[in-house]
């Protein structure tokens, strides 16, 4: 049987909640049914939205909750070196380069599909005079990148009309989410993505970096994510409230429902093949 390798990558960023446990289950059953690896990683990148004691809650969860993962865990903030050694590579490229412009100089620009500007291009070929570097961005272009998800079906974005050329270093010096991803998921040998349908318009983006790098492009499966009553992704700021640990089962039941599986066994055909469903409560 071909090698599987599948993770589940939470942010330390509060307690776990119904949402972070729907991502763990299908990626865990899936490794599972395909007797692969299940890896756990804390993507804590972010250290203004991380919160003290929150890895640890979550690690603690995982484990009352009976998920056990292969190999030591992996944590972003102690890749720092790797990152920025393919950032100064990508940049000595030609793939790479710095931009000066602020949230306030991109408000003319219109819309992508996650609420952040599509960047116009205006530091692609070189800064304004005067101007100083705040953030390093990745050189998009305009032929579609696609991918079959397991869950969603066909799915392509031409990165440079929909989202633009886009950051890789942030204006903050944190390192972007979606070079952390590729880097990671490339070093560890991930065959198999299942995360939340959330960060689907995030997927052709990483593409396009994993093939600048070399690096094999993983199956992707994008679950429903859950919505609380106002129509909001559970998370942290938008109120989850925390997994009652007291009941490990009844919370990994609701989990299975949500994810339209019977009381036994598992099956990626009977996730909902939609981005969202409405789970208050
Ligand atoms: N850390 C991300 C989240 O919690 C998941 C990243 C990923 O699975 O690619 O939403």
């Amino acid at each position: 049987m071909a090698e599987y390798v599948g993770r589940f990558a939470p942010s330390p960023t509060g307690p776990m909640h119904f949402g972070s446990l729907v991502a763990a289950l299908a990626s865990y059953q899936e490794a599972r049914a395909a007797h692969g690896k299940w890896l756990v990683r804390l993507d804590d990148l972010d250290q203004p939205r991380t919160q003290p004691g929150a890895a640890d809650q979550i690690l603690r969860a995982l484990e009352q909750l009976g998920f056990e993962w292969d190999g030591p865990l992996l944590v972003q903030s102690s890749r720092l070196e790797r990152y920025h050694a393919v950032l100064d590579e990508l940049t000595r490229r030609g793939l790479a380069y710095p931009c000066s412009c602020t949230r306030r100089e991109l408000e003319d620009s219109a819309l992508a599909i996650d609420g952040a500007r599509i960047y116009p291009g205006t530091c692609r070929y070189g800064l304004a005079p005067g101007k100083a570097a705040r953030a390093i961005r990745l050189r998009t272009h305009s032929a579609p990148i696609g991918f079959a998800d397991a869950i969603q079906g066909w799915l392509e974005q031409r990165v440079e009309k929909e989202v633009g050329d886009f950051v890789l270093l942030r204006a903050d010096g944190i390192i972007a989410y979606q070079l952390a991803v590729v880097l990671d998921d490339m070093d560890q040998g991930v065959t198999d993505v299942v995360r939340g349908a959330d960060l689907l318009d995030s997927t052709a983006r990483q593409i396009h970096l994993q093939r600048l790098l070399g690096a094999r492009t993983p199956r992707y499966a994008h679950l429903p994510v859950a919505l609380n009553a106002s129509g909001e992704k559970l998370s942290k700021q938008t109120g989850a409230r925390p997994l009652d640990l007291s009941e490990p089962k009844a919370e990994l039941a609701r989990a299975r429902r949500f994810l339209g599986q019977g009381e036994e066994g598992w099956d990626l055909a009977r996730v909902p093949r939609i981005r969202a469903i409405y789970a208050p409560g």
